[in-house]
């Protein structure tokens, strides 16, 4: 079968390897589509230590299911799935008390075990959910990054009515944005690059922030009439907007952080105390893809405006070190298999 595969740092390209067989306990897919996320740009670059080479890139995979177990009664062949790209041991601390999501033990498709970029991939049957009908197949990966987004907006707390801050207008920012609107929460947008805030204000942002040119906690002080931010959601990684969601937040209000820094990051950490802030990580998520998957299907969260381009099997690899090289020109590329 043909897998994305990445042999080394900056090599990637399309290669035939043995066909996957079905294990034990999984369910055997024939892949139809993929989205390249930013895990699989790190893995391109080599900037992610947790991969290791040669690796079949890609984790936001769905498909058609070709074979199941003789005693498999949920689902049949040729039901249309998305898989849960992280498979948890399920006998670890944070398991134990349901947070498969941060598995001590997590494997991740893609990462850590080969991922779904392939014509087949075996899965394990507890990890899959149906993909809605109608849903066009180049729109299934989105259900990967808005699960991750809808984690961040509940580890926030984010409540209707209240104002929640978004440093990052990236994928998951954007797609945070519009969940917390789902939830009747007030979005604010804060990114330095005008095309990507213009974006938020098409699909319903009323309120964008640029940190180049103005004043964010000036204009969060006037949007939020002195309270501030009852919920941040920092989606960058980028050392600056880290910081500023302290500054961003009201007190006794709520910090969510899903962007991965590069390094440790000086913060006031008596404004954790003076303003009795709840900060979590928020990392993958846990029992969000149906809802993720209906929200699409409902056209309540619009992915497709998010979307830069879908590419073929065979232009991928080509696509992947052209994203590592000019990530300013992409949002999101999603894959047909
Ligand atoms: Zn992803
Ligand atoms: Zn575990």
């Amino acid at each position: 079968m043909k897998t994305v595969l990445l042999k080394s740092p900056g090599d990637i390209l399309i290669s035939e390897i043995e066909t996957t067989q079905r294990q034990d306990g999984h369910v055997l897919l024939r892949v139809r589509s993929a989205g390249i996320c930013g895990s699989d740009i790190g893995a391109y670059k080599g900037v992610n230590p947790l991969v290791s080479y040669p690796r079949v890139i890609g984790h936001e995979i769905a498909g058609e299911i070709v074979e199941v177990a003789d005693d498999e009664t949920e689902y049949k062949v040729g039901d249309r799935v998305i898989i849960e790209p992280y498979v948890y041991c399920g006998t670890c601390y944070p398991c134990s008390i349901g947070h498969t999501n941060c598995c001590e033990n997590l494997t991740v498709r893609g990462v850590h075990i080969e991922g779904g970029m392939a014509e087949y991939v075996s899965h394990p049957r507890h990890l899959l959910h149906k993909v809605p009908d109608g849903l066009p197949w180049h729109l299934v990966p989105m259900a990967e990054p808005l699960v991750i987004s809808m984690h961040a907006v509940k580890q926030a707390e984010t409540k209707a009515g209240q104002h929640v801050v978004i440093t990052g207008a990236g994928q998951i920012g954007l797609l945070a944005a519009q969940y917390a609107l789902t939830l009747g929460a007030i979005p604010i947008m804060v990114d330095p690059v005008e095309e990507r805030l213009a974006l938020a204000r098409s699909l319903g942002v009323a309120h964008t922030l640029n940190p180049v040119s103005q004043d964010v906690v000036a204009e969060i002080l006037s949007i939020t009439q002195g309270r501030m931010a009852e919920a941040v959601i920092e989606c960058s990684g980028d050392a600056r907007a880290i910081r500023g969601t302290v500054d961003y937040v009201a007190y006794a209000g709520h910090i969510a952080l899903v962007g991965w820094p590069k390094s440790d990051i000086p913060m006031p950490t008596a404004l954790f105390t003076k303003k009795e802030l709840t900060i979590r990580g928020s990392r993958n998520s846990v029992g969000q893809f149906p809802e993720s998957l209906r929200l699409i299907a409902e056209g309540k969260v619009n992915v497709q405006a998010l979307l830069t381009k879908t590419v073929t099997m065979d232009e991928t690899p080509a696509t992947v070190a052209d994203i590592a090289a000019h990530p300013e020109k992409y949002l999101k590329v999603t894959c047909l298999l």
